[in-house]
This record gives structure tokens, sequence and C-alpha cells, in this order.
């Protein structure tokens, strides 16, 4: 079998990967490899995530994306309200933002967006791609991909196969973990879920007893409803049907004014949610982006455009590697360890708000982490 020669491999045409393809892609050789089609075919569940802040824009802008975004049809977000640190709600209004009020995307069209833009770039697309055989040979990468019987090459991998960290842990690197959360959501029909809040556009987050909620009206008319606790937490088996966790919101004041009753039963996913991050290594020609780099706990909401973040960081360091900058790599890393950092100062302070109104461990063990 031939060895096809390339300058980057990138695993996983998420958010963070087929940025970086489009980046990287009008200068050097770039493969990237993907396992599935899109969601909302068979092969896995709805995309969760569509909260996009309006700081995105310059990197959209930089990326060469943001008109092809604009004709997208993604939707301006309207206001946030919470009922987190106290039962009263605080309203948010995003249009304050001198970044913009941001987005909710539609996800399946924003991913299939950015691919298409690593195609026309010049990045060759491998999708499904196969369970990927890989080894280090002579200080490079080579890459088996099982789907079309060929062996590709290159002086850079780059993991962006999301919280799974797919290759780091092929690799044998260190991951440190935060506390387990588990997301379960569903998705309301828009039919239904536009006879009783018609023009809501607000995100709702509410602090639970042991655990939080997120709702939204996403593009297109559906709602979002998502409830994230422990894995341990024995409701999570009887809350994967549907009447149970729509039952259990409406326990919400903020949540029961937009949810129509139904008696339908409509499919529950369930998601690891919980925040981790890859440790440094040394690993030469090695990069992990997006959730692959740092998972986020969802509150933050901060996951897409980390995605976008680091897939501009890493490109520019791997252009300045393939220039033979030798500390161009260290210098990514550290910059993933400062926002790591920053991140975890402002989620134990996120936590520490409800810890202090219902003093359960969901929420004391988060505030004191
Ligand atoms: C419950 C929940 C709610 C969220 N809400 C928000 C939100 O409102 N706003 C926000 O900004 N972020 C949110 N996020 C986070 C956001 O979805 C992620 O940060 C974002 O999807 C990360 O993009 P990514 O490209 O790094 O990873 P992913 O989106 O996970 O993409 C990884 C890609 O790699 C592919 N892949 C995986 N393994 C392999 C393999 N072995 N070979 C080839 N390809 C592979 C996958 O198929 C996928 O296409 C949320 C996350 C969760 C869990």
């Amino acid at each position: 079998m031939i060895t096809q020669p390339c300058d980057v491999i990138i695993v996983g045409a998420g958010p963070a990967g087929a940025a970086l393809a489009t980046r990287l892609a009008r200068r050097h050789r770039v493969l990237l490899l993907e396992r599935s089609t899109l969601s909302g075919s068979s092969q896995r569940p709805p995309a969760i995530g569509e909260s996009l802040p309006g700081a995105a824009v310059r990197l959209l802008q930089h990326f060469g994306v943001y008109e092809r975004f604009c004709a997208d049809g993604h939707q301006p977000r309207g206001a946030s309200v919470s009922c987190w640190d106290q039962e009263t709600p605080v309203w948010l209004d995003g249009f304050r933002d001198p970044l913009g009020p941001g987005w909710h995307l539609r996800r399946d069209r924003y991913e299939q967006s950015f691919r298409q833009a690593a195609l026309e770039a010049g990045a060759r697309l491998v999708q499904p791609c196969g369970r990927l055989q890989l080894q280090r040979l002579d200080g490079a990468w080579q890459v088996l991909v099982p789907q079309i019987q060929q062996r590709f090459q290159a002086p850079v991998l780059v993991d962006a196969s999301g919280r799974g960290g797919v290759l780091a842990r092929q690799l044998g690197l260190r991951r440190c973990a935060e506390h387990s959360l588990l997301c379960l959501h569903l998705r309301l029909p828009a039919t239904l879920a536009t006879a009783v809040a018609p023009s809501d556009r607000c995100t709702r987050v509410c602090a639970d007893r042991r655990g939080w909620w997120y709702s939204v009206t996403l593009p297109g008319g559906d709602r979002l409803l998502a409830l994230h606790l422990d894995p341990a937490d024995p409701a999570c088996r009887r809350l994967l049907c549907s009447e149970q966790l729509l039952a259990r919101a409406r326990r919400q004041p903020l949540l029961a004014e937009v949810l129509p009753s139904t008696s339908d039963v409509l499919p529950v996913f369930a998601c690891r949610a919980g925040g981790s991050a890859l440790q440094d290594h040394n690993l030469r020609g090695f990069y992990a982006i997006g959730d692959a780099s740092i998972s986020f706990d969802p509150i933050a909401s901060q996951g897409l455009f980390h995605a976008l973040a680091t897939a501009e960081a890493a490109a520019s360091a791997i252009e300045r590697q393939l220039g033979d900058a030798a500390d161009a790599q260290v210098d990514y890393q550290a910059r993933l360890q400062i926002v790591h950092q920053r991140y975890r100062l402002h989620h134990r302070a996120t936590y520490a708000g409800p810890a202090a109104r219902f003093a359960e461990p969901f929420w004391l063990t988060r505030a004191m982490a």
C-alpha cells in the first residue's frame, strides 16, 4: 500500500475540526477524517449545543465563512432568564452585549457549512472513515483509513474528535475529569411547542434541587428541554421517559409557562456533559482542539466558541511548526492551560449560588471542587 504524504491530518469534522481544516487547507495539504455523516441521520442523535455568543463574529469573519453563516438561517438569541442563585427570575438582555446577542444555531446546517467550506478551501474529507489505525513512525504520524484502504502520513496530527478525545486515548494521554454530569434532553416538535408560547425566544435556565434545566426554542420552532444531573442520581432511569421528564420540568414555574401538555411519547436522549481537560504532553506534532482539548460543563455555554478559538490558535501554531518554530506547540498548550484555569474559577463560582439555596451534594461538591 502506498503511503500518501500530507501536512496535517485532522480526526473529527465537528465544529472544531472543520474550522481548522477550513483555515489551513488554503495553504497546506489537509486530510479531514470523520466517522459519521451529519446528525439527524440514524447514526447519531441530534447534536445538542446551539448557543453561539456574539464574540464569534470576528472568528467567523477570519475563517472566511461569515457570509455563508449569515445565509444559513441561524436565529439571533433573545434574552436570558434564569432562576439560579434565587427563586425570583433574573433577566439578562443579550442586546446590551457590545459584541451582539449571538445566535441559536441550526446546528446541522452550521456543521455542514463548515465541512463545505473546508472542501472548498482544498481539504480532502473522508466520511465515514471507519476505525482508524494510528502509528508514529520516524517522527511522523501515520494513519490507515480502512474505509478507503489508504494510508496517510503527516508531521501534524490533530485530535478534533470531541469530548471522547479518541486519539489522545489511543495514545495513552491523560485527561483530568471534573464531576460527571449527565444531560437528558428531548425536543418538543414546533407544532406542540408554539401552541403554548408562540413567540418565546428566551433562553431559560433554572436550578433544581439536584440538577439544572435549560430550555430554548430552536430555529424552526422545536423546543429543546434539557436536564443536567449526576449520572448516579437514582432518578436518571425514570427520567428517560418523556412524560416523567416533562412532569418534573413543570415543577419549575419558568418552564411550566412554556411547556405544552402532551401525551405523545417523545424520545429522550442522554449524553455525557461533564467537563474534562487533556493534560499537558510532549508528543511532537500532536494537537487537540475543541472538546478534545477542554470540554466544558454546558452551563458555561462556551464549547462552540472554544472550538473556533482553538481552531484558530492551533492553526497559527501548526503553521509556525511547519515553518520549523520549535516552541509553537508549547505556546499553544500554555494558552490552553490559562483558559482551563479561568474556566475552573468561573465554574466554582457559578455552582456556589444554587449551593447556598439547596445544600445538596450535587451543588456543594461542584461549588467546592
Ligand atoms: C448537553 C450539552 C449542551 C451544550 N450546549 C452548548 C451551547 O449551548 N453552546 C455551546 O457553545 N456549546 C455547547 N455545548 C458544547 C458543544 O456542543 C461542544 O463544545 C462542541 O460541539 C465541540 O465541538 P468539537 O468539534 O470539539 O466536538 P464535537 O462536536 O463532538 O465533534 C467531534 C466530531 O468528531 C467525530 N469523531 C469522533 N470520534 C471520531 C473518530 N474516532 N474518527 C473520526 N471522527 C470522529 C464526531 O463524529 C464529530 O463529528 C454543549 C454540550 C453538551 C454536552
